[in-house]
Formats: structure tokens, C-alpha cells, sequence
């Protein structure tokens, strides 16, 4: 077991499924199998539930006793970080730019985080790096001036580093549950910041894995994204004292749909939901998954996944945002014009 010295508390139920995807793989013409991520536990499970078991086993020695994290009011991190303070008996507290729902009452992921009894801070919009690290280290020096002992979880820090070895386990348990079978051609999963993909392609590397690791980019493009990957890796690797490292051909980047923006739904994504919602009875989010089933169906469609060919779908999770995006899921009506910028998830 690669991780197994790294501190770990356990939450979330694992291996999560690997499971056959019968009339899906009819319909693509290919043997697909979808890694069921979205059902680790936790709250409503996904990637941040996995990589909040090496975060936590990291804190829990030093005395933390409050969550500090910085993202968009639709965040599965923060949502999941909501409900493992809950779990732990901690605090958390999410520092959200701007109020996201004009004045209606909260829906998705920040409805979630009033339930789980997180305090959530409304902070100025448009940020920056510098910005975000200096909002977060207040509240950290807040709690201080109170006796408190916060963390703050942002992927600069060693939470970024947390991320990317929760998937070099993600790896090696897909890696056993893929053994005995036909190699699979490639793997496909959501690229936000890129620890999620970092950590799979590095464990699968190391595993010495035939499969391809495609990353499909949600927002930003792949030239930005790649070396972030890299260094991603880099220091999950060097933390897991093993050699591998990842280089430019270990990752295939897929930016088509980075550029119509973090959260924006089209008409595309919306037809791929309702496509494995109705042969599989599987609803993706539309934020990160939507998009990497849409690549995956045009991969097939292009020739770039052939016929016949075994592939995984890792689905993230981050179904809550979902129903923040009701007017252009509802119905058999065709979708019209894009979701607000507003209704951006993470
Ligand atoms: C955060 C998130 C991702 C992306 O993870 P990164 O490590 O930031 O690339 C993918 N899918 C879902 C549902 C997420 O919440």
C-alpha cells in the first residue's frame, strides 16, 4: 500500500463501487465502467470526502480545532469540509465570495453548509491568490486571539498535498479492482485545481498501469493546468518518498470546454445528462462531470477512444449543485440560454 504510513482518519466507505455501466457501454459502442466516487459517504461523498481522510489525520495530532477554507458559495470542498467538522467536532469556517443567491433562500451545496452548522463569511469578490491566502490566515490569527487552534485548508498549503495522495489511493484501489480484467484503455476524470488527476495518474504510474489518465479540464486551459499537475504530484510524491514523478506525456489534457466557463451549462452537457441519467439511472453534476462525460462521448464519437475499448469514468461526485441549476434541468423542454455565471459550483 503506497499511502499506508501517511496519518489517515477514516470517514468515507471504501472501495467505492466499480461498476459496469451495461447500457451505457451499448449505446457508446464501448466497455464502460464508472468509479463511484459520488458514493464514498461522508455527506453526499465525492473526490473531497477520500482526501479529507489524509487532511484530517494530518490535523488531529496538532490540536486543531477549526476548519478554515476559502470557494465559491456552490463548493463541494467546503460543503464536505462542513460536514467533516461536524463529524470531528470541530468548527468550520467558509470564507465565500459575495452572496451567490441574490437574496433568495440558499440552494445546493450552501444550503448544505447552514444544515452542517458551518459559519460562513461573505468576503469580497474577485480575490485574488494573495488575497484569498491573507482572508483565510485572518480568521486563523482570529481564532488564535481566542484560544482556538485553526487550519487553514487551501492547496497551497498541505492540503494540497493531502489531495493529491487521497487519489494515489484512489489509484491503487481501482488499480486491485481492474486486476484479472481486460486493461483498460483509458480513465477519464473532472480537472478543477489538479491535485484529483495528479494523484490518480501518479498512483497509476507508479502501479505501472497501461491506462491512459485523460484529465478533462472544467475551467481552466491546459496549458496552465499542466504544470500545476506536475508539481501536484511532485510533492505527493516526494511526501510518499516513492520516485515517480509525472512528465508531459503521463496525462492526456482535454481543454474543449474549459473556455465556456466554471459552471456555465450548455446545451451539450445538459443532452450527456440526461443521457446517463436515462441509461444508467446516474445523475452527474453539471459543473464537473457533465463535462467529462461530454469529452468521453466525443472521444468516442472522434475515434480518439476506439471501438470496443474498456474505459473507467471516475465520477467525482457533486451532485448538490444540481439543483441550483433547475431551470435549464427541469422537463423534457430543450435547454435555453446558459446558467448565470453566478450559479458557478466547486
Ligand atoms: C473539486 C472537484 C473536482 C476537481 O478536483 P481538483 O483536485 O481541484 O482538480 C472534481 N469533481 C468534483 C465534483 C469536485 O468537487
Amino acid at each position: 500500500m503506497i499511502c499506508q504510513d501517511q496519518p489517515r482518519e477514516r470517514f468515507v466507505h471504501l472501495p467505492t463501487p466499480l461498476e459496469p455501466a451495461p447500457r451505457l457501454s451499448e449505446a457508446l459502442g464501448i466497455d464502460l465502467l464508472i468509479k463511484r466516487e459520488d458514493l464514498a459517504g461522508l455527506c453526499v461523498g465525492g473526490n473531497k470526502a477520500r482526501l479529507l481522510e489524509f487532511a484530517i489525520g494530518s490535523l488531529r495530532g496538532k490540536g486543531v480545532d477549526t476548519l478554515v477554507a476559502y470557494a465559491s458559495d456552490q463548493s463541494n470542498k467546503l460543503r464536505d469540509i462542513a460536514a467533516v467538522a461536524a463529524r470531528c467536532g470541530m468548527r468550520a469556517v467558509l470564507l465565500v465570495p459575495g452572496d451567490g443567491h441574490g437574496g433568495e433562500p440558499p440552494q445546493g451545496n450552501r444550503l448544505l453548509f447552514d444544515i452542517l452548522g458551518a459559519e460562513v463569511r461573505v468576503v469580497a469578490p474577485g480575490l485574488d491568490r494573495a488575497g484569498v491566502m491573507a482572508a483565510q490566515e485572518q480568521v486563523r490569527d482570529e481564532c488564535a486571539r481566542a484560544g482556538r487552534r485553526a487550519a487553514v485548508l487551501d492547496r497551497m498549503l498541505d492540503y494540497g498535498v493531502d489531495a493529491t495522495i487521497g487519489y494515489v489511493d484512489a489509484a491503487e484501489e481501482l488499480h486491485a479492482q481492474l486486476s484479472g480484467g481486460p486493461a483498460p484503455h483509458s480513465v477519464f476524470i473532472a480537472v478543477g485545481a489538479g491535485m484529483t488527476a495528479a494523484g490518480l495518474a501518479l498512483g497509476l504510474k507508479h502501479l505501472g498501469s497501461p491506462a491512459r489518465v485523460v484529465g478533462v479540464c472544467i475551467s481552466s486551459p491546459a496549458e496552465e493546468v499542466a504544470p500545476e499537475i506536475e508539481r501536484h504530484a511532485a510533492r505527493a510524491a516526494e511526501r510518499l518518498g516513492i520516485p515517480t514523478r509525472l512528465g508531459a506525456g503521463d496525462l492526456t489534457l482535454i481543454d474543449d470546454q474549459a473556455a465556456i466557463g466554471y459552471g456555465t451549462l450548455t446545451p451539450p452537457l445538459v443532452e450527456v445528462i440526461r443521457l446517463f441519467a436515462r441509461l444508467h439511472g446516474l445523475v452527474l453534476d453539471p459543473v464537473y462531470n457533465a463535462k467529462v462525460a461530454r469529452a468521453l462521448v466525443d472521444e468516442v464519437a472522434t475515434g480518439g477512444v476506439p471501438k470496443g475499448a474498456r474505459v473507467v469514468f471516475v465520477n467525482t461526485g457533486g451532485s448538490p449543485a444540481t439543483y441550483n441549476y433547475a431551470p435549464l434541468l427541469a422537463g423534457g423542454v430543450a435547454p435555453g440560454r446558459p446558467a448565470r455565471a453566478s450559479m458557478a459550483a466547486g
